[in-house]
């Protein structure tokens, strides 16, 4: 043994085991066995009707990928267990009188796409097709599962092209004139195997192999194979699932369902996963094999009907499914076949369900005594929440459909029909409602994606162009609606016989992928109106919904670790944030402040070239902002408020540049020049920025205009001092924006610790104002123990984080190239809707550690967008932030995930 280089004997003496009977794993076993052999192993333990096999490891896969060859024990090993499974079965493999078929079945730990499909009838072969015929007593049978064999495993395994064999079998219909397979004959079908044969001898070079083990090793081996694929590779890339994990491969042992009218096949849900009520859910199709069922083929029966036609199988199928459900504790799906009265399990797992279903499922759960509300908890997450809080339209509302597509973005979007971004914009600026219709959007589109209602396309994917910007702005999307015949030429989309002109009003549901012709009215989401506190819980008009979502979140609350603070900038979101449960808010921008009416004095504030007519303009704004402050800290009373000083450039606050040269010019030719035209238009110019991201902004604007940044901590003490007089209780903090050195915060900190020293004397109220700053910029991440000298706390700015980190300008980059980074797999997810957590996140963890070793009691959240994203925040909560701050409607889903994120790093079992 000491010379052997095969890592597994090397790395013990104990033989490595590369097959499982059925009897031998278990569902804990999912990484060795995969998600569908552990879960018939756990079926065949509990003692339901398995059809006996056994499961190729994920290991035996792993190490054909490695060197190209099965690992030398596993022949053995697999002989050994189908001696076993033949003795069981009492026939071989094959076997010419009687054989023992089997099927050959993929299954890795996450299912997936491109894995191989299914082969089944494996051993069938020219010999025993015959003893197939005298055992079950039916040639048409024999001969259809011979046809069947030779199709499925010249395609998956012998890489065939699989419309050779489609084509052949309805030349076989066509000849005989008839139209479906079952009116084949087995004299026809024996004439087709012969055809198949061809097929495969021409197109793969050798004959379809007759020896049933060695169609059994081609098949494992294809199984193995197909872990490799581009559409499973690229699937991995995109999901994040390790591209290492190897798959198992499962060998069944046959059991027919289309050995006539007492046979059939079937899928059942232990529970509605619509509803998630218990009860009789699934479908069924009498004298039917394989993927039959939901090939749509022939028309299936409900589940309920089984009972008239098999009262038995149906019984012990009824039981089976509670013992499942008892034993899972969760909804499980199955697959099963009754063979002449006899039932089969074929799988298990648990179940797909509904965004609602899931919360109900959960709760019910509970009441059953199944399992807690930790696990509970786990059991949803803040996708679903959120799914649940988009108006939705009314489900009693009558509709005419007109197709469906992909659900990209979610939301339910009205509008009126049309086909180009010029027009989108020309009627969205007339007050109409738009709906942008594409066959696929590209960046010219844009301006058009923004001035709409909702986007629907009929080509692409949930990568689209379209998906990926319309979830960049949050708004309504269904793409790859592949029935619209979308011509934008004659500005129209046909369906089926309709025809849809621009103008017609169209409606579509960005959580279904629905499309409906007409206005489909909209209802508000009854999750919405229970957080706003227009529905109570209890209350008799509240559904088993709301019911199931409050006691959800009441636990969230109880065991979560980190805050949850709003991004509001005035009194109405505040409110409404604070109904939604935040605890303070993280993010008060002042900028809209410095809009509308106000927009003038700012003009003049940047205009003024003396210090006196600076310090009038600002003076005028003192008291407007001082109100908003008034008002902002009284809706929050009691709870902190971090108000950020201005952040975007100055010019933005300026009148566009090219309609101001315009109108310049005009004047010009009139001979009527406007003396302040023409300053604003050179200061416009002065402030025209390459790259108004990178410029004059945030601290900087500060810092170098006088008066500015002061002013604001003015308003600020201020309002604070006002709200203390009135016995309120302001929790303002003052935050720094864009910070890349200390040096910029200790001067900004130096000039406000005097303004508010000023304000505590002239209004002889004592404040506590903290001061800190964002951390949005890498050198600020990179010297936050430095920073942290100068700041009481940091929030980090994730978004312009992200952007200087990875050097995006966000809207630059969304449009035009992310589609083609997620259809590379580069990102699975775009970076700024969650986290990146190996590159923006890392400096996010370095700059918490290094924060709080300068200032122990450094507070700590985050601002950006992502602070309402789930898997975001379960980052936040490991790296151990204070709080997390986001919109006013995502606060709920942020709860939740902070409340998954403790109970689960809390020890709690389970997913
Ligand atoms: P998938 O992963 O696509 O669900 P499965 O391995 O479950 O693939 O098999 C595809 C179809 O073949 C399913 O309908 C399954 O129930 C059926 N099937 C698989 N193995 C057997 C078997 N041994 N006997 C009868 N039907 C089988
Ligand atoms: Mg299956
Ligand atoms: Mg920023």
């Amino acid at each position: 043994m000491s010379e052997n280089k095969d890592p597994h004997v090397a790395q013990s003496d104990a033989a490595v085991k590369f097959v499982y009977d059925f009897t031998e794993g278990n569902r804990d076993l999912k990484d060795l066995l995969g998600g569908k052999g552990a879960n018939l192993a756990e079926m065949t333990n509990l003692g339901l009707p398995v059809p006996p096999g056994f499961t190729i490891t994920t290991e035996a896969c792993k190490t054909y990928l490695a060197s190209g060859e099965e690992p030398v024990e596993l022949r053995d090993e697999v002989s050994a267990h189908l001696d076993a499974l033949e003795q069981k079965m009492g026939k071989k493999l094959g076997q010419a009188n009687d054989p023992l078929l089997v099927s050959v079945r993929s299954g890795a730990k996450f299912s997936m796409p491109g894995m191989m499909d299914t082969v089944l009838n494996i051993g069938l072969s020219d010999k025993s097709v015959t003893g197939l015929a005298k055992q079950s007593g039916d040639d048409r049978f024999a001969w259809d599962s011979y046809r069947r064999l030779i199709q499925m495993f010249g395609k998956t395994v012998m890489d065939v092209d699989g419309e050779l064999f489609e084509d052949a079998l309805e030349a076989a219909k066509a000849a005989k004139k008839v139209t479906v397979d079952t009116d084949l004959e087995a004299a026809d079908l024996k004439k087709l195997v012969t055809k198949f044969k061809k097929i495969v001898k021409t197109e793969a070079g050798r004959d379809f192999p007759q020896d049933p083990r060695e169609q059994m090793d081609l098949a494992i081996r294809s199984v193995f194979e197909s872990w490799n694929t581009d559409r499973a590779k690229l699937y991995r890339r995109q999901e994040r699932i390790p591209g290492d994990l190897g798959t198992a491969v499962n060998i069944c042992s046959m059991v027919f369902g289309n050995l006539g009218p007492d046979s059939g096949t079937g899928v059942a849900f232990t529970r509605d996963p619509a509803s998630g009520h218990q009860g009789v859910y699934g479908d069924y199709l009498t004298n039917a094999q394989g993927e039959d069922v939901v090939a749509g083929i022939r028309n299936t029966v409900a589940l309920a009907d089984l009972e008239q036609i098999d009262k038995k199988s149906y019984d012990q199928l009824m039981q089976i499914m509670e013992t499942l459900e008892t034993h899972y504790k969760d909804l499980c799906d199955i697959e099963f076949t009754i063979e002449r009265g006899q039932l089969w399990m074929l799988q298990t797992r648990v179940g797909k369900r509904t965004a609602g279903a899931a919360f109900r499922i959960a709760t019910q759960l509970v009441d059953q005594g199944l399992i807690d509300e930790a696990e509970a908890l786990q059991r949803v997450n803040g996708a679903q929440l959120a799914q649940l809080m988009f108006p939705r339209f009314d489900e009693d509302a009558k509709v005419t459909q007109l197709g469906r597509g992909i659900a990209a973005s979610p939301g339910a979007a009205v509008g009126k029909a049309v086909f180009d971004s010029y027009t989108a914009i020309k009627w969205s600026r007339s007050g109409e409602k738009v709906i942008l219709i594409r066959r696929e959007t590209n960046p010219d589109d844009l301006d058009g994606m923004i001035a709409c209602e909702g986007i629907l396309t009929s080509r692409g994917g949930k990568t689209s162009h379209a998906a990926v910007v319309a979830r960049g702005m949050g708004k309504t999307c269904v793409c790859g609606a592949e029935d619209l015949e979308v011509d934008t030429k004659r500005r129209r989309m046909t369906v089926g016989g309709t025809v849809v002109e621009e103008g017609d009003v169209v409606s579509i549901d960005g959580s279904t992928g629905k499309v409906y012709l007409g206005e489909v009215p909209v209802v508000p989401s009854p999750v919405v109106e229970y957080f706003e506190g227009r529905m109570h819980a209890g209350a008799d008009d509240a559904d088993e919904l709301v019911g199931a979502v409050h006691r959800i979140m009441a636990y969230a609350d109880r065991v979560r670790r980190l805050r949850v603070r709003a991004n509001a900038d005035n009194a109405e979101d505040a409110l409404r944030a604070r109904r939604f449960g935040a605890q303070g808010i993280g993010l008060c921008r002042t900028e809209h402040m410095f809009l509308g009416e106000r927009r003038e004095m700012v003009e003049r504030l940047i205009l003024a070239d003396a210090d006196e007519a600076r310090e009038e303009a600002l003076k005028e704004l003192l008291p407007l902002q001082k109100r908003d402050f008034v008002e902002l800290f009284e809706a929050m009373d009691g709870l902190p408020v971090t108000v950020r000083l201005l952040d975007p450039p100055l010019h933005e606050f300026l009148p566009d540049i090219t309609e101001l040269s315009v109108r310049v010019a005009l004047a010009e030719s009139r001979k009527d020049s406007n003396e302040n035209d023409l300053r604003l238009l050179q200061a416009v110019h002065r402030l025209h920025e390459q790259n108004p991201m990178l410029g004059l902004r945030g601290v900087r604007l500060g810092l170098v205009i006088p008066g500015l940044f002061t002013m604001q901590v003015r308003a600020i003490a201020e309002a604070a001092a006002e709200r203390k007089n009135a016995k309120g209780d302001p929790r303002a903090e003052i935050m720094i924006p864009l910070v890349g050195t200390v040096q910029e915060l200790e001067i900004v900190r130096e000039e406000a610790e005097q303004v508010i020293a000023e304000v505590e004397a002239t209004t002889g109220v004592a404040l506590k104002l903290a001061l800190g700053t964002m951390i949005e910029l890498p050198r600020a991440a990179l010297t936050a123990d430095q920073i942290a000298e100068a700041a009481e706390f940091f929030s980090f700015g994730t978004n312009d984080l992200t952007q200087t980190v990875w050097g995006f300008s966000r809207d630059d980059v969304e449009a035009s190239f992310f589609t083609a980074y997620l259809e590379k797999g580069i990102f699975g997810v775009s970076p700024f809707e969650t986290i990146d957590k190996d590159g923006v996140g890392k400096l996010v963890k370095d700059a918490v550690k290094a924060g709080r070793a300068t200032r122990p009691d450094l507070k700590l959240g985050v601002c950006g967008e992502h602070g309402g994203d789930p898997e975001s925040v379960h980052f936040f909560h490991e790296v151990g932030l204070d709080y997390v701050s986001c919109s006013p409607f995502r606060i709920p889903v942020a709860r939740l995930e902070a409340g998954r994120a403790a109970s689960e790093s809390a020890g709690s079992d389970h997913r």
